[in-house]
């Protein structure tokens, strides 16, 4: 049985190359030598996964938890802020503080024993949940050597900083099993977690390759976007349908006999936040098994779509369900269907998956998004028209002859909407002054640069939030710090914000030449992780066709 401490040993030295063959070489060669269960738990580990996609929102434990019961452990629980100033991540502030204890035990913990806490951790519901999964944590920690003690920790806070990829995880999958990386990325693209891909090419019977609806979140569509209708209209040509781009949450709704799991975008299970949608689905469909793709918007009692940070507010305090439920109900739009009674429909053309998706929706009483199939470019505008006065954020141009690629933002789906927003990462925060004294109020904005988990930054701004919600970000941030440097506090890049802006400009400032003007914080992204960021190559992008359009100054 392999040791977690090896596990550990095997992520430091990935930590210490920068090659991706090599990588995969070194991360492959560890998988392959582990039974079907360990290697399937330890490629989950190594990107930073500590259960099944699916699974992962049931742990519950955020950082500062982590670092408590470390820092607890060993007396040091009030030296946090030394520890940071000094650590170069959250790992390594972990590793630090657990080498403060007297003697180190031998490593004993394997990768099963770790993987089965890490269940019994998201098992622990209900009533004294938090004190039982404290009470696994720790004792998780007291066996752990300071090595292995910064690897979970890692893993717990899904950043592993060693530059392990899921795209990388899948080269070193397809090294491990000998199979082609085609085959790897197709399997990935159905079973949305690589732990379950090694167990397909390990010939696992039980987990099956297609067919079946097995209750497993598939990655959602995504939509690349565009400026007009007519820009649509040119990219997708005339065989295309437009639908209301409704805003509110993604919601991948998975029913077997009754039995409904509900996943968001980022693919965690979010039931237990959408009570009311379970038992509105099972209620309706109780006797076939579906996948269909759709959105929450949270409604007031009139049934009037509110704004998304209601919407929100229920996936973060999970407690206060029942009361949320009744003060901010929410509505289900659905808009496609990939799978019917143990069928998989993604690769039928999407014509067909609205045929069966409006009949099953007809006949079960369930809403469907707004939707018109233009006959003439006029037709469209006006359908796009009437869906901005409506208040929609705007409009999904969608190819009828289009597969639902999972995971893949590809040409089949684009997105219009009236106002170009970015989404983009948190990095930093300035202390306000005046009325916000005692809040970081100054956001340092940061689009993706280059590799998986680099960050450069193209403006700032403290507009947007309220009070509260500035309260509540501040909190957030301190747990995230990793320096301070006169008034800034530097973060872990784990907040995104989707933020509206003027234009863009030149600007000697930043690094990568760009500055956004007038930028707002129109929401905070819940629902997207840093890697669902925009990039600095797409803001590129858009101020050269920024430059296009506009007209040449006079004289
Ligand atoms: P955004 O930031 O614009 O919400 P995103 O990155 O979450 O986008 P995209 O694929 O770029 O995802 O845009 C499509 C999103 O729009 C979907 O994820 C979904 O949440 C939402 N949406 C609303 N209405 C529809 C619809 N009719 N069809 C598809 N997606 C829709």
């Amino acid at each position: 049985m392999a040791t977690f401490q090896q596990f550990a040993q095997t992520c430091q030295a990935l930590s210490q190359t920068q090659s991706r063959l090599q990588m995969a070489e070194v991360a492959g060669g560890f998988l392959a030598q582990l039974d079907l269960d360990q290697a399937e738990a330890a490629a989950r580990f190594m990107i930073g996964r500590a259960l099944p996609v699916g699974d992962e929102a049931r742990l519950n434990l955020s950082g500062r938890a982590v670092w408590r019961v470390a820092a607890e452990l060993t007396g040091a629980a009030d030296r946090g802020e030394d520890i940071f100033a000094e650590a170069v991540d959250f790992g390594d502030a972990v590793e630090i503080v657990m080498r403060l204890r007297d003697t180190e035990p031998a490593p004993t913990l394997s990768i099963a024993e770790v993987a089965a806490r890490m269940r019994e951790i998201a098992a622990a519901q209900g009533r004294h949940a938090r004190r039982r999964k404290l009470d696994l944590l720790r004792g998780l920690f007291i066996r752990a050597t300071a090595l292995e003690a910064k690897y979970l920790a890692k893993i717990l806070i899904r950043e592993m900083r060693h530059g392990m990829s899921e795209g990388v995880m899948l080269d070193a999958i397809a090294y491990a099993t000998g199979a082609p990386i085609a085959d790897v990325r197709r399997i990935n693209m159905m079973q949305g977690d690589p732990g379950r891909v090694l167990r397909v090419l390990r010939g696992d019977a039980a987990a099956p390759q297609s067919g079946g609806l097995a209750m497993r979140p598939l990655k959602p569509m995504l939509a690349q976007p565009a400026d007009t209708v007519a820009d649509a209209f040119a990219m997708l040509g005339p065989e295309l349908a437009l639908e209301h781009k409704l805003d509110g949450a993604r919601v991948q709704i998975h029913g077997a006999a009754g039995h409904i799991r509900i996943f968001s975008r980022r693919l965690n299970e979010i039931t237990p936040s959408l009570p009311e949608i379970a038992e509105l689905m099972a209620a309706r469909i109780p006797n076939r098994s579906f996948i269909f793709d759709g959105e929450v918007v949270a409604v007031d009692r009139q049934g009037n779509p509110l704004a998304f940070q209601e919407l929100m507010r229920r996936f973060r305090r999970i407690r206060e369900v029942e009361r949320l439920r009744e003060q901010s109900p929410v509505r289900l739009f659905l808009f496609d269907v990939l799978g019917l009674d143990d069928e998989l429909l993604i690769d039928r053309e999407y014509r067909d998956r609205f045929a069966i998706l409006q009949q099953t929706a007809h006949a079960a009483g369930l809403e469907l998004a707004g939707r018109c199939l233009p006959a003439n470019l006029n037709e469209g505008e006006q359908f796009y028209a009437a869906a901005r006065a409506a208040g929609y954020e705007g409009v999904m141009a969608k190819r009828l002859d289009s597969r639902y690629s999972p995971g893949v933002r590809g040409r089949g789906w684009l997105k219009i909407k009236g106002a170009r927003t970015l989404d983009l990462v948190i990095v930093a925060a300035d202390w306000g002054y005046g009325r916000r004294h005692g809040w970081l109020s100054n956001y340092h904005l940061a689009a993706r640069s280059g590799a998986a988990d680099q960050f450069a930054e193209v403006g700032k701004t403290f507009k947007g939030l309220t009070d509260d919600q500035f309260r509540e970000m501040t909190e957030r941030l301190l747990a995230l710090k990793t320096a301070q440097r006169g008034g800034t506090v530097y973060v872990r890049p784990a907040v995104v914000v989707e933020v509206a802006y003027s234009d863009i400009q030149r600007s000697p400032q930043y690094e990568c030449g760009m500055a956004l003007r007038f930028a707002r914080i129109v929401r905070l992204r819940e629902d997207k992780i840093p890697a669902d960021a925009d990039s600095i190559e797409s803001i590129g992008r858009e101020f050269e066709r920024q430059i296009l359009r506009t007209p040449p100054q006079p004289g």
